[in-house]
């Protein structure tokens, strides 16, 4: 292979690693020859001696010869030395730490927030909203937690989980987890505070819903856990009402959100748990489940 081949090679496979991905595939006419006939010169005797591809049908858009198979090889190669013939390969795997989890390619969060914008589209807009709880956290979590809606000091402030509630939460990822806040992200249902923090209704949950998937879209994370009933009923899609939040505790969920494989561990919602500290145990439970699927070192605790 040609130096300059090579070194286009070597720079695309950095690029390529640098996206996160693991593996992709090259389509030879890329790193083909500007001498066509070269090329004919340098493809394999099995190549060469088959048959010339059928013309195109009449009418046809595509004019490029289809890449013969026998011109196709998959060979490992690293990132920074490509063997000299390779079509197809592997890049070998990595390993992953919190900011280099491989992530699909998705919109920004900014880029939600911003067509989110001054949000009329639900009733919520004009019940004594002061501002719009879009989220806060880590942009590239291995965990996300997903609660109801802001109360009053989120609304306030701006931001999810800052009240006693909120408090609570911190302590279960730092104390609890062993994780800082910033470290995860922290996201509601709804984004905007319902009145007298009553439980969000099912079409300002419907009108909000997509955009909480397009931000999990782009969050990607590892493990979502969901606070309270509302929020697991309106992740998992399942009624509300129909049997009790003990029900979905206790394992992981795995569900597609637009496409993408998302894992969801319900447990309770931190507000319930200031109302009935017996249940920090139970809580406890769950945050282990979340630990030992993380990988995170579990030490005797309890909230
Ligand atoms: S709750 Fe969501 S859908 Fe309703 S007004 Fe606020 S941002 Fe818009």
């Amino acid at each position: 292979m040609k130096t300059e081949i090579r070194q286009s090679l070597a720079e695309y496979l950095r690029f390529v690693r640098d996206l996160g991905l693991e593996s992709t595939t090259l389509d030879p006419r890329l790193f083909a020859p500007a001498n066509p006939a070269a090329a004919v010169e340098s493809a394999p005797a099995a190549a060469r001696s088959a048959s010339p591809p059928a013309s195109p049908a009449p009418g046809s858009r595509s004019a490029s010869p289809p890449i013969a198979p026998a011109a196709r090889r998959t060979v490992a190669a690293s990132a920074g030395g490509a063997a000299a013939d390779a079509f197809s390969f592997s890049i070998p795997a990595m390993p992953k730490t919190n900011d280099q989890v491989s992530r699909p390619v998705a919109e920004s969060l900014s880029a939600i927030r911003s067509e989110l914008g001054e949000c009329t589209r639900c009733k919520l807009h004009a019940l004594g909203r002061h501002s719009i709880v879009f989220g806060d956290g880590h942009a590239q979590p291995r965990l996300v937690f997903v609660g109801e809606g802001p109360g009053a000091d989120e609304d306030q402030q701006g931001l999810p989980f800052v009240g006693r509630a909120g408090q609570l939460l911190t302590d279960m990822i730092e104390k609890g987890m062993g994780l800082a806040r910033s470290q995860v992200y922290i996201c509601n249902v709804v984004k905007c505070r319902p009145p007298d923090n009553r439980t969000p209704e099912a079409d300002e949950i419907a009108a909000c819903l997509p955009f909480l998937h397009r931000q999990l879209r782009a969050l990607a994370p590892e493990l979502i856990i969901a606070l309270g009933a509302t929020a697991a009923h309106a992740l998992l899609g399942t009624q509300p009402g129909r049997g009790p939040l003990n029900a979905l505790r206790g394992r992981i969920h795995a569900l597609a959100i637009s496409g993408w494989p998302a894992r969801v561990l319900v447990t309770y919602h931190p507000a319930y748990l200031l109302r009935d500290p017996r249940q920090k145990k139970e809580a406890w439970k769950d945050l282990q489940i979340a630990m030992h699927d993380l990988k995170l070192a579990i030490k005797p605790n309890s909230l």
